[in-house]
Order: structure tokens, then sequence, then C-alpha cells
């Protein structure tokens, strides 16, 4: 038997006659198999002319090896690129996996969507209306706000509110807040995308109303506030409160705006973490908009708000721009399901996933460890040693950043294996499980375990520390 060459490359149509690939053919159309063949062929061509090893055994396993890999492509593109996970890191808002868990009231209302809605249109008076009004009842309720707007995120809601506002005037921002949230948020950059002038006063450090009040000019339109959503600043600081932002700015008629970020409701709704400023708080405060992500600390799905003065978020409504960042009715619906259970904070905590999360008591997550270590310790035997010990899981996602939660970790050290490796072979179990990785072991957190998670958990944890090679996906 000889190494596969090029000549041994099945044909085209020679592949998608494999049984595996045509088993295919009632669900994925000939155009779309035949660019999938034709792809895994090109790339075979460029293996073998470079010579590369070939994992097909010989020439003749080559057809059989590439029709099981068309299957497989063919698979995984049925699948998706969307895959459920196991958030076994204790950050309850991971950003990579997809921030603040869905509520179930959430996901049923988006599934009750089919046929046609009220989505811009008055129903007592048959005329047009606009779609964020079907939130806005449930926003002013919860927030004290005029109005409200749904976008699509909040960099979108700060991008519409300085277009709307600032465009072609100077916007007053503290040299301590022009941060850059997850990569591509950058305060200085979303300004100038908008139109807005940036006047930076004080220092990284220290920033006192009067260098607000220093750098007022006719041009100016606004002072804006930023949350450092996800850093902390310690030692010899200052900010100016919101409070004394307003004094400035009411008797100029100038607008105070306040990027949020985080966007917890009330302080109710997230006991644990007491430093975190909040949406009533901050319109308490006399701030005209405040602009917040529904996916972080609200706990909703992924969009930007805007809530403050009617006046202000009416002239939000309509610039141009609102048309092109606004949301599609499966937002509005799933943002409604998670305001409404809002309307209590003892349901807020009870029923959305991420308040429930991080309000989770540390001798119930104690508790939970002690019992998880067990199950893992039973189905792991001598492939692993596991402990539990004291730890801290983190909100996460651009809010509380230095805001630790006590919790209790379960630390599995596996004795064959490097922990970066045994985090790999979890990764592609299924469904995959993303741990913590400190040194040589993993570390499971149980606060964003949901308890049906568990059992999946410890199965894919046997398969991957025990090498069993049915839980790694074909390459
Ligand atoms: C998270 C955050 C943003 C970006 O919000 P997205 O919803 O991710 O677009 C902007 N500003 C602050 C202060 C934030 O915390």
């Amino acid at each position: 038997m000889s190494d596969p060459g090029l000549r041994d490359l099945p044909a085209v149509h020679e592949l998608l006659a494999h049984p595996a690939a045509a088993a295919w053919a009632d669900r994925v159309a000939a155009p779309v198999r035949t660019r999938l063949a034709q792809e895994l062929l090109a790339e075979w061509r460029q293996r073998l002319r470079s010579g590369e090893p070939s994992p097909a055994a010989d020439a003749g396993g080559l057809h059989e090896y590439l029709g099981r890999a068309l299957a497989s492509r063919l698979e995984a593109l049925w699948r998706g690129g969307l895959r459920r996970v196991i958030n076994a890191t204790g950050v309850v808002l991971h950003t990579n996996l997809g921030r603040a868990p869905l509520p179930a009231a959430a996901l049923e209302s988006a599934a009750g969507l089919s046929g046609y809605w009220s989505l811009e249109f008055d129903l007592v008076s048959g005329e047009r209306g606009d779609r964020s009004e079907l939130v806005a009842d449930l926003l002013r309720a919860l927030t004290g706000a005029e109005e409200a707007l749904v976008v699509n995120n909040n960099a979108a809601a700060v991008l519409l509110l300085l277009s709307a506002l600032a465009a072609g005037r100077e916007v007053v921002v503290s040299r301590g807040e022009l941060v850059e949230i997850g990569g591509s948020f950058r305060v200085p950059e979303v300004m100038a995308a908008s139109g807005a002038v940036l006047r930076e006063v004080g220092t990284t450090n220290r920033t006192y109303a009067q260098d607000y009040e220093r750098a007022l000019t006719a041009a100016t339109a606004a002072l804006l506030k930023v949350h450092r959503s996800n850093f902390a600043l310690m030692g010899f600081t200052h900010e100016a409160t919101l409070e004394e932002l307003v004094a400035l700015a009411r008797p100029r008629g100038l607008r105070v705006l306040f990027d949020l970020g985080s966007g917890a409701l009330a302080p109710e709704f997230v006991p644990g973490l007491p430093e975190e400023p909040t949406v009533s708080e901050a319109l308490g405060a006399g701030v005209d908009a405040v602009t917040f992500s529904g996916d972080k600390l609200l706990g909703g799905p992924q969009c930007g708000i805007i809530a403050g003065r009617a006046d202000v978020v009416r002239a939000c409504a309509r610039h141009p721009l609102y048309r092109a960042l606004r949301v599609d009715k499966v937002t509005l619906a799933m943002l409604a399901a998670t305001l409404r259970a809002c309307l209590h904070p003892d349901r807020a905590r009870a029923e959305i996933p991420a308040l429930w999360m991080l309000a989770r008591p540390a001798e119930e997550l104690a508790r939970r460890a002690e019992a998880l270590a067990g199950r893992l310790r039973a189905a792991l035997g001598p492939a692993a040693d596991v402990a539990t010990q004291p730890g801290a899981s983190l909100a996460g996602g651009g809010s509380a950043p230095a805001r630790e939660l006590a919790t209790t970790l379960v630390r599995v050290r596996p004795a064959g294996l490097g922990a970066a490796e045994a985090a790999r072979r979890l990764r592609r179990a299924e469904p995959p499980v993303v741990a913590r990785v400190a040194g040589e072991a993993l570390l499971v957190d149980p606060r964003t375990l949901d308890p049906a998670e568990e059992e999946p958990l410890v199965r894919a944890f046997a398969a991957a520390l025990g090498g069993d090679a049915a839980t790694r996906a074909p390459g």
C-alpha cells in the first residue's frame, strides 16, 4: 500500500456519491453539497502537493476518509456555529459565552411570536406607533424615566445619544473615564464617530467639578459621565458626582449624560454589588439620559436602552441613525418579558438567571461544591485529585469590576494529563465545558452552573480525563 497521492483523489461526483455524504441529499441541496466537496478536495490537493502527512492510512482508504469528512462538514453546517456550553468559570456575565443567560420567560415570549404583531401599530387609534413604546411603560415604571428608547446594544445607544444631542459641539469627559470596553468600544472613538467633539478634563485619577466648569464654552452641549464598568481605580482618586455635574449643567441649559453600561435598574436587584451605580439612582440625581445594556445586570437580551427626559429621548428617536440601530420584535418581546419579571425584585432574582446566580448565597455554593466534588471523585477515581477550596466568582461583562463574590471552587488536578490539555478536551466534550485553569488544576465554580448541568459536567470530566476518544469531535 502506498501513501495517497494527487491521482488518488476522488472526483467531485464520486465524493458526493459516498453513502455518508449522500445521506444529506434530502436536507442539503446539490449546489451546496458540491461547493463543500470542491472546497474539501481543494484543501486536499494543497495538502498532498505540500507533502503534508495524510491521516488517511493509504491511497485506497482516501475515498472512504474524504466521504466521511464531507459528511461531518455537512453535519457541522447543519448544526450551525452556536453551541450550548456549560459555563463552569463562575464569571456570570461571560462576554464570550453570550453574556446574560436568557430568562425562560424571555425565551417563551420569543417562541410565541408566530404570526403578526402590533409592532408599530396603535390598536386603539389604528395609527402608526413607535416600536419602543412596547417597553417604554415598563421602563418608565421601573426607573422613573420620562421616556425610553431601545437600540441594538449600549454602544449604539451612546452613539445615537451623542449624535442626536451633540454633533458638531463639545462634550466634556473626565480623563479618568475615557475607557475601552470589550476591545471595540472606546469612548473617544465612539465620540468621534458621532460627530461630537471631545473635551477632556482632569487627570487619570482625579477629576473635580471645577475641572468640568473651567472647560465650559459656548460650544459645549453636554457633560458625559462614563461608568468604569470593567476596571477599578484605587488609591489617590477623586471624581465629580452626578449631582455636582447636574448642578453645573442645569442653570446653563446643558445636558448631563451618563453611560452607565451595566444597567442594574435599582439597588434591590443586585444586593451583592452595593457599589454598582443603578439606572434609578442616576435618573434620581437629575441626569438627562442614561444608557445601558440589556444583557448585563438587567439580565435580558442583547440591546441598548436610552432612558431619561422626554425631549432628549425623542430627539434620539427622530435621528436618522435610530432607523439603523433599532431592534426587532424578537428582542422587544424578550426585553418586555425580562422587564415584567423586574416589576418585583423577588421575582427578578428568582427568574432572571444572571440575577439569580449573582445572588446565590455562599453557604449554598459551598454545599453544591462539596456535592459536586463527591460526584467527580466517584466518577474520576485515580484519574484525578479532587478537592474544594474557597474562591471568588466575578460578575464580569462590564459590571462591578472590583467586587469578588465569595464562592467555593472544586479543584480537579488530573493525574496523567496537563491542566491545559484537560481544559482543551473539556471544550471538545458534548456539551462543551469551559472551566478555569489554575496552574496544574482545573477549577469549577458552581455559581454559574444550573443544577441540571452537573450531570453532563461530571460525564464530560470522566470522558476527558479518562482519555475516552468518543468525546473528541472528528477532525
Ligand atoms: C458594556 C459597556 C458598553 C458597551 O455596551 P454593549 O452593550 O456591549 O454595546 C459601553 N459603555 C459602558 C460603560 C459599558 O459598561
